[in-house]
């Protein structure tokens, strides 16, 4: 059955931060799959033509290119260059994110700034260049992948949760400035999904934890963030934005 036309993100270029495992890949499949042509900005190339190769498979023009979004300086030409490749830039989905656990009175600064320049700086100044030419075109949509930590308090990661609270107050500012111009600026927020980044969850004590209080009974899957990115990158959110979308398994209402 074909999907409604609202969903179609045929003619659209995506760029995903991060796409090249986890949650990035799930959703850059489902954009592949939904239509899209994507971008995989993301530093591990081997992993880069890995999933290239798949995106492929949906029939969508795709590439990948080395990127450390750490790296202020790369930004803007990583993006001209997708933009050379294959077309205006019209979702942009900051998913790229690292996790440092440590006590607050242990924490080193390099480990703080790592933190915060992943996950919180690269998002705003990829959205910046973005916004540029998605404000000129009149149209664009920007997916900011935060976290329960948005709002609750985590412990041992002091600059994660600092980095995805201040992500979601991001969202909802940008949102503002952006929205008559016909962009949308909105967040999701997984609850806890199968990836490298929570492997040290997936089993013991944190684990039975995490079930516990997750009403599905169940971690959520990459694949399974998809639904919720297509909607925010289509025509069916256009009067979508400054939202906070759960894909939660129901963990945020416990
Ligand atoms: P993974 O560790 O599986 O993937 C992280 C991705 O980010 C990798 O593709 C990695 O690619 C990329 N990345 C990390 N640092 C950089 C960098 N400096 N420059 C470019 N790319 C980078 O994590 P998840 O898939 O679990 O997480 C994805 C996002 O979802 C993160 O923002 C995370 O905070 C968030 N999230 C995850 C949850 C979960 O339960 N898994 C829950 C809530 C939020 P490479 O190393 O090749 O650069």
């Amino acid at each position: 059955m074909a999907a409604p036309k609202m969903f179609d993100l045929s003619g659209e270029v995506a760029v995903v931060t991060g796409g090249n495992g986890g949650i990035g890949r799930g959703i850059a499949l489902g954009l592949a799959e939904a239509g899209a042509s994507v971008a995989i900005l993301a530093r591990n190339q081997e992993k880069n033509r890995g999933v290239v190769d798949d995106l492929a498979k949906a029939g969508v023009p795709a590439i990948a290119l080395p990127l450390d979004v750490t790296r202020r300086d790369q930004l803007a030409p990583a993006m001209e260059e997708v933009e050379r490749k294959l077309g205006p830039i019209s979702i942009l989905v900051n998913n790229a994110g690292i996790a440092i656990m440590r006590s607050a009175l242990k924490f080193r600064p390099e480990d703080w700034d790592r933190v915060i320049e992943t996950n919180l700086n690269s998002c705003f100044f990829l959205s910046q260049i973005a916004a540029r030419s998605m404000v000129a075109r009149k149209h664009g949509k920007i997916i900011n992948i935060a976290s329960e930590y948005s709002s609750f308090g985590a412990q041992a990661g002091i600059p994660y949760a600092a980095s995805k609270g201040a992500l979601v107050q991001t969202t909802k500012t940008m949102a503002i400035e952006l929205a008559p111009h016909n962009v949308q600026v909105n967040a999701i927020v997984p609850g806890w999904i199968e990836t490298d980044m929570t492997v040290g969850a997936q089993s013991g004590k944190m684990f039975d934890e995490i079930i516990m209080r997750t009403p599905a009974g169940r971690f959520g899957r990459p694949e399974e963030m998809a639904g919720a990115a297509i909607f925010l990158a289509s025509h069916a959110s256009d009067f979508v934005t400054g939202s906070i979308v759960h894909v939660d398994g129901g963990y945020a209402i416990r």
